[in-house]
Order: C-alpha cells, then structure tokens, then sequence
C-alpha cells in the first residue's frame, strides 16, 4: 500500500515544515502543494548551503516528482526567477515539475493592487488572484494553452483578461510540457500505491476558515484544503503530520493580527535572535511568545492530526523557565476552546504553567534518550495537553538535526 501523508503548520506558518517535507520526502514518489503563492517561503539547509523556495514543493532536492495543484496560486514570473534560480545551482526543476491546469495565476495588475491591502498580507498578489477566482475573472495555468490557439470572440468578450495578458501567458509557454490533470494524475498514481507527500503552507491559525479571521491568509491552509486544492478525495489521505514550534512566532504587516502569548520583553528579544525570526519572505520581524497550546489543540482537531513535530527545540537552550499557555482568560473567564476570530482572540490573555528550562543546548543530539530531562518533559506536556503523539522534535537547521522521539 501507498500512503498519502500531509505535513501541515499548527500556528501561523514559518514552523520549519520546509525542513520536514526534506525529511519526509525521501520514500515519497510525488511531493504536492495544494494552496497559497509565494507568501510562503520554506527554507531547507543542506551542508551549510540555505536554499528558500517559494513555489516549488520541499522535495525538490530529493529529486522528486513536484506538483503544483490547482489550490495554489502562482506568479509566472516569479515561478521563472525561481526556476532559473534553482537550475543554477544544479537542480533539475523542469524535468521534475508538473503543474495543475486549473490553478489560478497572480497577475501583474493583482501585486499592484496588494501594495495597498489593508490587512496584513505580503504584497505579492495572493488576496487579489485569489478574489479574481471567486469572482471567476481569474486567468489559469490552462489559458497558458488557450492562447495558443485561435479563440472564440465570444469567449474573448466574457474573459477581456485573455486579451490583457495575452503577451504575458504567451512569454510563460516554455510550460506547456509541465501542465497536467493534477487530480487525475494523482488519483491514478494512488491506484498504483505510489507515496504522496502534500506540504502545506502557512498554517491553521492563517486559514481563511478556521484561522483568525481577518487576520488570515486567502486559502484554506489547514487539512480540508487538501481535497479542494489536489482532487484527492478525504477518505484517500492516511496520515495527517502537524508541525509545531517550541514557541509561537507571528509575522503581519503592522503587527495588528492577535498573538496571545505575545512576549515583548528581554524573552522575546532573545528567541527572536536567536531562533533568527525574521520572515524569510518579507525580512520583517516576527512577533514571538510562549507555546500556546490552545491554538495548537485547535489544530490538531481541525486537521484530525495523527502526529506532531516539535521544530525549534534549540531556540529555548539557555532560558531558565519556560511558560506554556494552557487556556486562555476572556471576561474573567478561563476558555479552553479557541475562538476563530481575530477580534475576540486581541482580548484573550494567557493563563500560563511554568515549566523549568534546561542547562546547556540540544543541538547535535541524535537520539532522545540524550535529551535534558527538562527539556524531555516540556516536549511531554506539550503532548499532553494537545493530546496527539509527538514523534520527532528538530534541533537545528540542517536536514540532519532531528531527533525521533520515542
Ligand atoms: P515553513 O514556512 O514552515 O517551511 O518554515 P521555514 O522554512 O520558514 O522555517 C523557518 C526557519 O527555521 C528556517 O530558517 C529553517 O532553516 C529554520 N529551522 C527549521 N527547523 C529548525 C530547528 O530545528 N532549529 C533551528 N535553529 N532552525 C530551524
């Protein structure tokens, strides 16, 4: 039997999953993004050398099959840039990149109209392409083929941005070869007990549904967009992965979005320098608190998750106490459940367990029965109070430092 496994991000994005669909891509045979654009940005580390990608799934440098399904959207240019980047440093993305048909395309006139969004978002056109599909004004990896051909000037006066963009498709058709039926492809390589490896972006505390809203990115980034966002239908997923860090970070343009465990102080200078916080899109710094396992337990039943990884577990060496929030006060009320809304959540505070740190570092630790005590039973009431198994923990940004965890 083949399996269909889905890394997905329990916070606000940047939890490392890059690193984890490196990891986890070795025995798969296709590695799959099914929502967002380039607000995403994995960054993988091998022998020292950062690699950032934006587009191209994480298993790329595993010399996997990637795909792009139709829930994502994607700037053609910056897919280019992206491209040549990679082929320049030796990797083959062409020969191993297949792209849905019916994924939607970031226009020029999209990122012009981001740079004046009022919330949050990255400026790079993601809201508006993604309002253009809604609206079904959009352009699609399909009208890539389209344009090739004569085109009714019936269906030219229903869609005027065929004609607008016609140049700009035309420029992109060195990609015709790579655009495919994702869905069909996919569920016939399921038929023939292929591995599939899905890799989310952002996270479920982002998504448009179940995040916190309107503090959240367009797309569905949690679980459920995995069928929309590739045609695999739910019941053909087997193993839903949520990765957490050891602590909360949040990245929004003014600052604005809710981060309950918000830590302003000397705590939070010091993981934000140390665990270099800093999107890796944008370059702004990340706001960054405690664990907060509210969020993170709401994630794990809005993606039904089967596991979770701990990334970032080096970042907390040297901190003499740890806090985890466990509920959250509203109102002179202690809530355990988490509220999806963005307002509501800007006046929950946290209700925190202190937990001792541990002395000297977790970096370069293979093997969990190394780990400090402390540092074990943090991992362990995480665990707990999330009430998912924890099986590995990563403690270091290259590919090879993680540890399973037993
Ligand atoms: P993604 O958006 O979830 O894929 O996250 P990123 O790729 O942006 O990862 C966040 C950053 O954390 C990257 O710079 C990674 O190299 C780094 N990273 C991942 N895991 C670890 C870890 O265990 N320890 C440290 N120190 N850095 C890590």
């Amino acid at each position: 039997m083949g399996y269909v496994k889905a890394v997905v991000g329990t916070q606000y994005g940047d939890e490392g999953k890059g690193k984890i669909v490196d990891q986890l891509a070795k025995d798969a045979d296709y590695v799959v993004r099914f929502q967002g654009g380039n607000n995403a940005g994995h960054t993988i580390v091998i022998d020292g050398e950062e690699h950032i990608l934006h587009f191209i799934p994480a298993g790329i440098f595993q010399g996997k099959t990637c795909v792009i399904g139709n829930g994502a959207v994607l700037d053609l240019d910056k897919l280019k840039e992206e491209v040549i980047g990679l082929e320049q440093r030796g990797v083959s993305v062409l020969e191993n990149l297949l792209i849905s048909e019916n994924a939607h395309l970031i226009l020029p006139s999209h990122v012009e109209e981001s740079k004046t969004d009022k919330i949050g978002g990255t400026g790079r056109g993601i809201a508006p392409a993604y309002t253009s599909k809604s609206n079904k004004t959009g352009l699609r990896v399909r009208d890539i083929i389209n344009v090739q051909c004569p085109i009714d000037q019936v269906d030219l006066d229903a869609r005027p941005n065929l004609t607008l963009f016609r140049d700009y498709l035309l420029k992109h058709s060195y990609l015709m070869p790579n655009i495919v039926n994702v869905a069909k492809m996919l569920n016939f390589e399921i038929d023939m007990e292929k591995n599939i490896l899905i890799e989310g972006a952002q996270a479920t505390g982002l998504d448009i549904d179940h995040g916190e809203y309107p503090f959240v990115t367009s797309s569905n980034c949690s679980a459920g967009g995995i069928c929309t966002g590739t045609g695999i239908g739910p019941t053909r997923i087997t193993d839903i992965i949520g990765v957490a860090k050891a602590y909360v970070t949040r990245v929004d343009r003014d600052g604005s979005g809710p981060l309950v465990t918000q830590l302003d102080g000397w705590h939070g200078e010091f993981i934000r320098k140390q665990g270099n916080e800093y999107g890796a899109t944008t370059k702004r710094p990340r706001r960054v608190g405690w664990f907060d396992a509210v969020l993170t337990r709401h994630s794990a039943m809005i993606n039904d998750l089967d596991e979770l990884i701990i990334t970032k577990l080096d970042i907390l060496d040297g901190l003499d106490e740890l806090k985890i929030c466990t509920a959250y006060e509203l109102d002179g009320e202690i809530i355990y459940d988490y509220p999806s809304d963005g307002i509501v959540l800007r006046q929950c505070s946290p209700v925190y367990e202190t937990m001792p740190g541990w002395k000297g570092s977790v970096k370069g630790i293979r093997s969990s029965r190394d780990l400090p005590i402390e540092a074990v039973r943090y991992v362990k009431r995480i665990e707990d109070l999330v009430n998912v198994p924890i099986t590995m923990v990563t403690n270091g940004r290259d590919r090879k430092d993680y540890i399973i965890f037993d």
